[in-house]
Formats: C-alpha cells, sequence, structure tokens
C-alpha cells in the first residue's frame, strides 16, 4: 500500500500536540497512473498520423516532383492517414460516452439474421478488395434484445478484424466464417478466420485499448486499436459474454453468447 503521511501541529491550551494522519493511497495513485499512461497513449496514437501528414504534405510543398504517381501515391497517404485520426477521435469519443454510461442503447426485439446480412453488405468490398472468401452459416428465427445500431458495430468490428488479419493456408484462399445460431437459452454468434491467428501471450491483453499484436499491420488496416475495447463493451450492455479461441499461424474464432429472447420458426 502507499500511504500518505501528514504531521499536523495543534495548539491546545498552551500545549503542542502533534497529530500523525496515514492515508491510504494505494487507489489514488493507481487511478492517477492509469490517466497517464492513457494520456501518453491517446498523444502517441494521434502523433503518430499528424508526423507522417506533416511529413508527406512538408515534401509535397517543398519538392518540385515532376512524377505525378509519386505526387498521388502521397496525396493518398495523406488522405488515409488524416481518415484514421478521424476515426480514432471518434473510437476515443464513443468509448467514452460507453464507459460513463453517458451512451443510450435503445433495446428493441431484433432478429440476428438482419444484423448479420446488414454487416455482410459493409464488409463484402473489402473482403473482396483483399480475395477473402466470406462464408455464412445463418440460423432465421433467432430473436434478443438488442439495439441494432450498437449490434451491428459489434459484428463489423469482428467481421472486419476477421477479413483484415486473415490468411491464406498453404495453396488455399483466405477465408472467413460467419454463423449464427441458438443453443440452450443463447443465441451465438461466430467468426471464424483462416489465419493470422493471435500468439498465445497477447489472448489477455486482446480486449485492451491501443493494444495491437502486429503494430504495421493494425495501421496499414487502418486500425485504431480500439475495436475490440467497443466490442467487449456492447457485448456487456447486452449482458452477454465474448471469448476467443486463436492458434497463431492457423486462425481466430470469436464466439459472441447473448440472452436469447425466443426462437421462431
Ligand atoms: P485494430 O484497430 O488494431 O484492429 P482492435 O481492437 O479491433 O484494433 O484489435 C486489436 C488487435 O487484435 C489487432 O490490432 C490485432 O492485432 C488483433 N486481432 C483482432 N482480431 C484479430 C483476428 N481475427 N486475427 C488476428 N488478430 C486479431
Amino acid at each position: 500500500a502507499i500511504m500518505e503521511c501528514k504531521i499536523i501541529r495543534v495548539a491546545l491550551k498552551e500545549q503542542v500536540k502533534h497529530l500523525i494522519l496515514l492515508r491510504d493511497i494505494t487507489k489514488e495513485k493507481e487511478l492517477e497512473a492509469m490517466r497517464r499512461d492513457f494520456v501518453a497513449n491517446v498523444s502517441h496514437e494521434l502523433r503518430t498520423p499528424l508526423t507522417s501528414i506533416h511529413g508527406y504534405s512538408e515534401t509535397l510543398a517543398e519538392d518540385d516532383l515532376e512524377d505525378k504517381e509519386t505526387v498521388y501515391r502521397f496525396l493518398k497517404i495523406i488522405e488515409n492517414e488524416s481518415a484514421r485520426m478521424t476515426r480514432l477521435i471518434n473510437d476515443l469519443l464513443d468509448l467514452e460516452k460507453l464507459e460513463s454510461g453517458d451512451a443510450t442503447f435503445n433495446f428493441e426485439e431484433i432478429e440476428l439474421i438482419e444484423v448479420a446480412n446488414y454487416v455482410l453488405r459493409i464488409v463484402k468490398p473489402l473482403a473482396d478488395e483483399r480475395e477473402v472468401i466470406l462464408n455464412t452459416d445463418l440460423e432465421e428465427g433467432i430473436f434478443i434484445d438488442g439495439d441494432f445500431d450498437r449490434l451491428v458495430q459489434l459484428l463489423l468490428n469482428l467481421v472486419d478484424n476477421a477479413v483484415k488479419y486473415t490468411a491464406a493456408k498453404e495453396h488455399g484462399p483466405k477465408e472467413v466464417w460467419l454463423r449464427i445460431y441458438a443453443q440452450n437459452n443463447f443465441a451465438l454468434i461466430e467468426v471464424e478466420d483462416s489465419g493470422v491467428g493471435i500468439p498465445e501471450e497477447s489472448l489477455k491483453h486482446i480486449f485492451e485499448r491501443f493494444y495491437r499484436v502486429d503494430k504495421a499491420r493494425s495501421r496499414k488496416m487502418g486500425g485504431t486499436g480500439l475495436g475490440l475495447a467497443i466490442t467487449r463493451f456492447i457485448v456487456e450492455k447486452h449482458r452477454g459474454s465474448i471469448n476467443l479461441e486463436s492458434e497463431y499461424g492457423t486462425g481466430t474464432i470469436f464466439k459472441v453468447k447473448l440472452p436469447l429472447k425466443k426462437v421462431f420458426g
């Protein structure tokens, strides 16, 4: 424990007494350290894209770049990095809203396949671009109490990660599987990919904000390192749980378990 010690002099009827006050400030110190860590992390995360934007725009302004393709390539980097900064700030504000309890959830009866189809439409272009095959096994008629937009965000984070971090097996294609089914009193959502996997020692950190297994890859993919922290929060708000199994080099499977409202059909 970290103790704070204060000595107070009190004069009482011409007698001088000393009072020693001891206070346990372990929690306060921990919170302060966490806050400092967080500020350092955020500053670092913001500075990285800014440095790159600054560097490339400086080169564009100063050098007599004849080559149109190089100019285009530099501008594209600036565009991507500023888009990533915007995403980072939006994710930070969103996480703050979720953690402070300021985020409102509009719970209603939701059929999970509708969430899945919505997410698949959004992810399709990225999957095509990365030549990832999206396999689905989606049961109809599975209803839960949920907030549609938040469920889309949850599933989108997982499927988007699977598409971004999947790899091809020997001679095989890059693949992602999305499954929805009911089991006992739960709705289950599974998102699986065929690689790259997460090393054992990283598993316990994977939901921490800003944690990444491969910083360069996350950055190249436009990641913010906040997706899984937000995802876990949304799952908890739905009174569910999230788990993962992964083998480095083989693939990862995320499993989300949500309280089932009803199965229809
Ligand atoms: P990011 O914006 O970096 O994707 P996330 O919070 O969504 O942030 O994920 C944190 C890190 O977890 C990623 O940078 C990546 O290293 C790892 N990760 C997430 N999903 C997968 C996956 N399906 N396969 C391998 N690694 C993953």
